[in-house]
Parts: structure tokens; C-alpha cells; sequence
């Protein structure tokens, strides 16, 4: 086995680390886990440390680490047939049988699911489909997408500029020109203190009308939104809020597409955060938990109405001319099949409800009258905690005290895995899905006393 040294070594002189800061890593001044082992909802790292994993990887491995189920289903679909494509008509037994489980699983109004790699990709398709659809309906004008501030879809060129955070457009000459943003639904961070949670949803609406009106409902294609935000806070959104965004969509002939890559196949208590939430999407992305992360692979679900115009097209037109070499990879497609299984047999929707509501009731008994928690917040395995420096007033910590990234720092030294989110003091939790309540209440534990040691 390599020494760590010779590990650490080579990674800081070949390896072009994603989301780092280049220069500091470079340096040697940031972390560099190399990560060996994983059970249950455990990691472990070369130097022997077992970190309880409370984010799940990047809120993907939602079946838990070790599952040799999933290790079979890709060894022998490796060993039987590593490969084969996709185009011109032609699958697999474990691409075909995945389509049919996740159409089973999707909303009654959805019709078909392409398979991507990431969700990153999964949603450039989705977006490449919206303006197909339009071409095809003679709409050629009709092409803007609409995303909202804090969102997160990717950071690929035009899902780069779909996501609504300033990192993803800084020094990349992004946003293209095509997207435009609107309001957050982030009610603890309104503006306005005296605004109820009714009178919030229906600024956010305004805000989504104006913009609408001043470029022209003629050339806005389609809103693209996670049922509840993920990157950019965790945020589960104000009540009334997406009845109410739908209808100004549905008036506007704009199509919905819902990101499902973080809420997909369980992590809110329900099986897509579409159910969750009453939303009725034409397009659904789904990625992280369509496989658990054993292999990469993503899938654009599209509903009967978007594929009627599709199908049309290619009558028309030829065949579409979009496709990934390892589109459907039956690699993934396999540990696709073996990982629904188990969310199935593990019972691991129900559970993420029900641990999900002991972990915001344990946050919230241990930590909801703590003068510097401003909100403890979520739905299903998805919670999160921010920090303020005055409760009362709801004021922000100075963000160059960089207070979040210090909890989450005290937590790793507890032994536990949280995320500091990008937007503000906010410490985000997405464990596996198989969480107990025993190891709901370590994290609880351990993070209580990480607020402790920061404040
Ligand atoms: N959409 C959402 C909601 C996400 O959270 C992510 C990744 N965190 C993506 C899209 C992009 O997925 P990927 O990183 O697999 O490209």
C-alpha cells in the first residue's frame, strides 16, 4: 500500500481537485481526506478515523455505504456485459428494467425517463428538450428559462447559469444570456420582518409576474426549481408557495421542471419532493438517489405532454439529435435496479419521514432556544440549522467570522460529517436514509456540543 505521504504528494501535483480553492490546496493548506472505507452511514479515512457521515456523501449515498447488494449487481453486469449503448433503439436488460421501475415510481402524468450520468448533464438535457419542444411547436422566440436566486442545477454552461449562486458565474462569463433569475422562497431570510408566511409567497409571486412581464411571457420557455432549495440553504419552501407559482406558470403556458436530484427516491419522506409538495412538473431530473451513488447515472423524466410534441418531432424532423455515449450505461443502470430494490425492501421512504421528524424534533428540543440558532428547518432527511448573532432582531453573524464553516469544523472533531452550506451560517444535514434513531441522536449530540465550542 502507498504511503500517505507519497498520496498526499502526487494529489497536490496531478490531481484538479472540483469546488477547491486551488492555491490554498496547492499549498497544503487544506484538507486532504483520502477516504477508504465506508458501512452503514460510517466512512473511514487511511488514517484509520470513522467519521459518522450526516451528509451522506453530497446528500447521495441514500442507501447507506457497504451495500454489497449493489456491488453484486455491478460486478456481474460488469463481468456479462460491461457495455453497450443506447442509440438507434437499442438497451439492455438493466437499462430497460430501471425505465420501467422508475416510471413506476414517477408521478401518473409522467411518460418517459432518458438516462444521463449526473445531474449536471441530466438537466442540460432537459433544457435542450424545452427548446425542441418549442421549435418543434413553431414557438422559436419562446426560449428563456427562469431559475431562482439560490438555486442549484449544475454547474455546467447553461446549468451553471441556471444555479443561483454567485461562485458558479464568477471569472466563467456566466449567466448566459437565456437565464434569468428570480426571489429565493426563503422566508426566514425576508426582507421584511413583518411579512406573514401568506403575504411572503405572495411577494415571491409578484416578483415571478413582474419578471415575466417585462421580458414578454412569449419568450419564457420554461421555471426550473428544487421542490425545496438544497445547495443554497435548505430550505423547504413557504407553505402555499409552488400552488401558487404554478398557476402564474400554468397562465403563462411556461413549462415546470422539477430538480429532483437531491429530493428524488426518498430523501423527503416521500418518494419524489414533486409528491411532497403537490407539483405537477413536465420535466423531473433525477440523479444522486436513482443510484445511491454506487455508479453515476442520472435520468430526465418527461411528462405524456412533453413527449406527445417530442414523438411528433422526430416524425417531422428525424431523429433527435441528443445523446451521450454512455447514455443508459448498463453499469449504472444495474446498481440503478439493485439500489430501488433495496430502498423497497429497507423500507427507506417511510423511514426518511419518520427518522427526519425525530432529527428536527431532537435539533430543535436540544437547540431551538439557543440565542445564536435563528431557525432549525426541513423536511424529511434534509434539516438544517442557521446561526445568527441576535435571535430577536433575526441579525446576521458577520459573514467574515465565517461562523458556519467553524461548526462544521467543531462537528468533524465530534467525529460527525455536516456541510457548512455557501449561503450564510447555515450547518446542513442529509444522512443516508437508513439512519437510526441511535445514530440521529449522536449527531444531535455531537452537534450541540460543536455550537457550544463556536459560541
Ligand atoms: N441539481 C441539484 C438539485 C443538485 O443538488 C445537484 C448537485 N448537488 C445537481 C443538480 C448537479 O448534479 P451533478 O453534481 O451530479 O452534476
Amino acid at each position: 500500500m502507498l504511503k500517505n505521504d507519497q498520496l498526499d504528494a502526487w494529489d497536490r501535483e496531478n490531481f484538479f481537485h472540483p469546488s477547491t480553492h486551488l492555491a490554498q490546496h496547492a499549498r497544503g493548506e487544506s484538507p486532504n481526506r483520502i477516504v477508504t472505507g465506508g458501512s452503514g452511514v460510517y466512512i473511514e479515512d487511511r488514517d484509520g478515523t470513522k467519521l459518522l457521515d450526516a451528509f451522506a456523501g453530497l446528500y447521495c449515498v441514500n442507501v447507506g455505504y457497504g451495500r454489497s447488494e449493489i456491488a453484486d449487481a455491478i460486478a456481474e453486469q460488469a463481468r456479462e456485459l460491461a457495455y453497450y449503448h443506447a442509440y438507434v433503439g437499442h438497451g439492455t436488460e438493466a437499462s430497460i428494467t430501471l425505465a420501467q421501475m422508475v416510471m413506476e415510481r414517477a408521478p401518473d402524468h409522467m411518460s418517459k425517463v432518458y438516462f444521463g450520468l449526473g445531474g449536471s448533464d441530466a438537466n442540460e438535457t432537459n433544457i435542450k428538450l424545452v427548446w425542441y419542444y418549442n421549435n418543434i411547436l413553431g414557438r422559436p422566440e419562446k426560449k428563456k428559462i427562469i431559475s431562482r436566486w439560490r438555486g442549484y442545477h449544475g454547474s455546467g454552461l447553461m446549468t451553471g447559469s441556471l444555479t443561483g449562486l454567485e461562485l458558479f458565474h464568477k471569472k466563467f462569463d456566466l449567466p448566459l444570456s437565456q437565464v434569468l433569475h428570480t426571489v429565493a422562497p426563503d422566508y426566514f431570510r425576508r426582507e421584511d420582518l413583518s411579512q406573514s408566511e401568506a403575504e411572503f409567497v405572495a411577494y415571491c409571486v409578484a416578483d415571478l409576474e413582474a419578471l415575466i412581464e417585462r421580458e414578454g411571457a412569449d419568450t419564457i420557455a420554461a421555471f426550473i426549481g428544487e421542490p425545496a432549495l438544497g445547495t443554497g440553504g435548505i430550505v423547504p419552501p413557504p407553505s402555499g408557495y409552488w400552488e401558487a407559482i404554478q398557476a402564474v406558470l400554468k397562465k403563462h403556458d411556461i413549462l415546470l421542471i422539477a430538480d429532483e436530484v437531491v429530493s428524488g427516491f426518498g430523501r423527503l419522506g416521500t418518494m419524489f419532493g414533486s409528491d411532497h409538495y403537490g407539483i405537477q412538473p413536465d420535466f423531473i431530473t433525477i440523479a444522486k438517489g436513482l443510484t445511491s451513488a454506487y455508479a453515476p447515472l442520472s435520468g430526465s423524466i418527461v411528462s405524456d405532454k412533453v413527449w406527445k410534441v417530442l414523438e411528433d418531432g422526430t416524425d417531422e424532423f428525424g431523429p433527435i439529435g441528443h445523446g451521450w455515449t454512455y447514455s443508459a450505461h448498463p453499469i449504472g443502470a444495474a446498481a440503478g435496479v439493485a439500489n430501488l430494490k433495496l430502498i423497497d425492501s429497507l423500507g427507506l421512504v417511510a423511514n426518511a419521514g419518520s427518522a427526519g421528524a425525530y432529527f428536527k424534533n431532537a435539533l430543535t428540543n436540544a437547540l431551538g432556544d439557543h440565542a445564536n440558532v435563528g431557525d432549525i428547518r426541513g423536511d424529511g432527511l434534509l434539516c438544517a440549522i442557521e446561526f445568527v448573532s441576535d435571535k430577536a432582531s433575526r441579525t446576521y453573524l458577520d459573514p467574515a467570522s465565517k461562523t458556519g464553516p467553524q461548526v462544521a469544523a467543531a462537528l468533524l472533531k465530534e467525529g460527525v460529517i455536516g456541510r457548512a452550506m455557501p449561503q450564510g451560517d447555515i450547518l446542513g444535514f442529509a444522512p443516508p436514509l437508513c439512519i437510526s434513531e441511535a445514530e440521529i441522536d449522536k449527531v444531535v449530540d455531537a452537534t450541540v456540543k460543536a455550537v457550544k465550542s463556536v459560541f
